[in-house]
């Protein structure tokens, strides 16, 4: 039975730093994959490949991409909506209109709201376990455990991150096959501060990515459901295609879903009103005010707002 150490790399400044300090333990044993959600900035996918780089020269294997595919349950839920929603009493332009939109694009973030007819909201996280988590349990760790070997789940979480991220263990034994082999999560990071991770970049002489020094507090979707405000303005301001592309999911996420609303920001409560009207562009133009914009004053995406809750370490 051997063991495999395998990393879950974001491209942020958590992950790289541990990607370092597993290069500097046990640099023979390490597979480093990154699941692509489909929803990061080309910053993130350039920095990715300069990393993979570093790795290749330092003798180590590349980068490992996984993504998620959402092509069957699309196809399922289109099915479902010709013969149900009829019957459920939703209007045929309706049922015409989901139907049509139900169509995998090959893009998971797009292609999992669409499935799901929304956008995942911090009350109803489902990105990172469907984005993340699963494809890399799936594509790279299930094969290795279906074989009888152990793994080591390497998670870039840090104790001063979140309340629930602060009361996880280092080491933690989270599953045992019938096999014998043993899943295991591992968070050699979970004390450091965020300028350890910086001074281990120093150290190997590796850049941080590029977006931190562009107004990003965290890296990983662009933007991420729980976008800080000024991280929207400058997205607004920098990547103006970044806007127009959720804009446009959106709209697509819109006419798959019952309600044909969908809004990548969630409403603070169960709103009918507001996936008609809170699209990205009003987010947007609430971010340019001063405090708050008294439409927000009680939504949570303040610029102390959450991070993502997963324990997983898979968002920063
Ligand atoms: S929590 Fe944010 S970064 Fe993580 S998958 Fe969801 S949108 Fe992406």
């Amino acid at each position: 039975m051997s063991e495999h150490n395998v990393l879950s790399f974001s491209g942020g400044k958590d992950s790289t730093a541990m990607l370092l300090l597993a290069y500097e333990r046990m640099p023979d044993n390490l597979q480093v994959v990154m699941a692509d959600t489909g929803n990061e900035h080309q910053i993130t996918y350039d920095y990715v490949e300069y990393v993979s780089d570093w790795m290749v020269a330092k003798g180590l294997p590349p980068i490992r991409t996984v993504k998620a595919d959402f092509a069957r349950q699309i196809d399922g839920k289109r099915e479902y909506v010709l013969t149900k929603w009829a019957d459920k009493g939703v209007p045929q332009e309706a049922i015409d209109r989901a139907a049509a939109a139900l169509v995998a694009t090959g893009n998971p973030f797009l292609d999992l709201c669409v499935w799901k007819g929304r956008f995942p909201s911090s009350k109803v996280a489902f990105c990172s376990q469907e984005l993340k988590q699963f494809p890399i349990i799936n594509q790279v760790q299930k094969p290795l455990l279906d074989a009888g070997d152990d793994v080591i789940s390497w998670q870039g979480v840090r104790r001063d991150e979140s309340l629930r991220r602060s009361l996880l263990p280092m080491n933690e034994l989270k599953q045992t096959f019938e096999n014998g082999s043993e899943l295991w999560n591992y968070r050699p990071i979970i004390e450091w501060t965020a300028a350890d991770c910086f001074d281990m970049h120093k150290k190997h002489g590796i850049d941080p990515n590029p977006l931190y020094k562009m107004g990003m507090g965290r890296v990983g979707c662009m933007p991420c459901i729980n976008c800080r405000k000024d991280e929207l303005l400058e997205i607004s301001k920098r990547f103006p295609e970044v806007i127009e592309r959720i804009r446009n999911w959106e709209q697509a996420v819109k006419s798959a879903s019952k309600r044909q609303g969908a809004t990548f920001f969630a409403a603070p409560s169960d709103d009918s009103e507001w996936s008609a009207t809170q699209t990205i562009d009003v987010f947007v133009e609430w971010s340019k005010t001063k405090r708050g914009g008294r439409l927000y004053d009680m939504f949570r995406m303040q610029n102390d707002g959450p991070v993502c809750s997963s324990i997983y370490g898979l968002c920063e």
